[in-house]
């Protein structure tokens, strides 16, 4: 039976294996939150997910001023999967782009892969830094899974090896006030999110993704939206009809 987290506030993310009886060595950095921040010490309880085995309530047993350690005692939540959805978006600014690898991992993506169009503003991305924005969002929003952050790849390196089993919702910006197709009839299976950037899809990508047979064009209302905006209503719509929301 799963144990009871009701009254224990403090949840984090380890990179050790988790299971009954487990010691999960703490480091420097962890210690210093636990100890030195949140003020716990010996006995006291955190609850631990490291994507992989759940999550679990852990109790202190090593307390220093620069390292730990825990025991974990119950599972609280088992590992819980998104559906198999990934999210292509161009990278913007900074904190837009921090904003959108939030958001996906909020609302359940599996994968998030920055990708470089013809138009991208940014030319490079710190990967590591946005795998930690995505350990973050999942370590408050309860989350059990963390998505990968993918290093940034050329979308038409992307494409010339796209699994033929994956559909790809294309949103396009040049449907703008097309009316808008539900996309409850739309197959189940893998999925992808395609959202552009600032300066949108160039004329040659559009060409190139209207004729994927895997690929469906999508209008994102009569309004353009900015990209991080665009990428949480098409992952709301996308949720909301094809994935883990119904
Ligand atoms: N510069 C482009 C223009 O003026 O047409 C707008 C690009 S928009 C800021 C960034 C991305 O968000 C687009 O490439 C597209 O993927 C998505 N997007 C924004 N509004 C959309 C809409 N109404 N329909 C479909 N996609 C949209």
């Amino acid at each position: 039976m799963l144990g009871s987290m009701s009254a224990v506030k403090i949840r984090l993310f380890v990179d050790h294996p988790l299971g009954e009886g487990q010691t999960v060595p703490l480091s420097r950095d962890q210690a210093h939150y636990l100890f030195g921040v949140m003020r716990l010490s010996v006995g006291g309880q955190v609850l631990l997910f490291n994507g992989r085995h759940g999550e679990w309530l852990a109790t202190v047993v090593e307390a220093g001023k620069r390292a730990g350690a825990l025991s974990c005692t119950s599972q609280t939540r088992l590992l819980q999967m998104p559906p198999d959805l990934w999210l292509l978006f161009a990278p913007i600014k900074k904190a837009r782009t921090d904003f959108i690898v939030e958001k996906a991992t909020e609302m359940g993506a599996a994968r998030i892969l920055p990708v470089q169009t013809d138009f991208t503003n940014s030319e490079r991305i710190r990967r590591d830094r946005l795998q930690a924005h995505a350990i973050e969002a999942a370590e408050q929003c309860g989350g059990t899974y963390i998505p990968d952050v993918a290093e940034l790849t050329r979308l038409s390196k992307l494409l010339d090896d796209w699994p033929h089993d994956r559909h790809l919702l294309f949103c396009d910006e040049a449907l703008v006030g097309e009316s808008f197709a539900p996309l409850a009839d739309l197959p189940k299976g893998p999925w992808a999110i395609l959202i552009g950037p600032e300066g949108g899809f160039s004329d040659a990508e559009r060409a190139r993704l209207h004729a994927m047979p895997q690929a469906r064009a999508i209008s994102l209302g009569p309004r353009i939206l900015r990209a991080d905006t665009a990428a949480v209503a098409a992952l709301t719509l996308w949720q909301s009809t094809l994935g883990d929301w119904i």
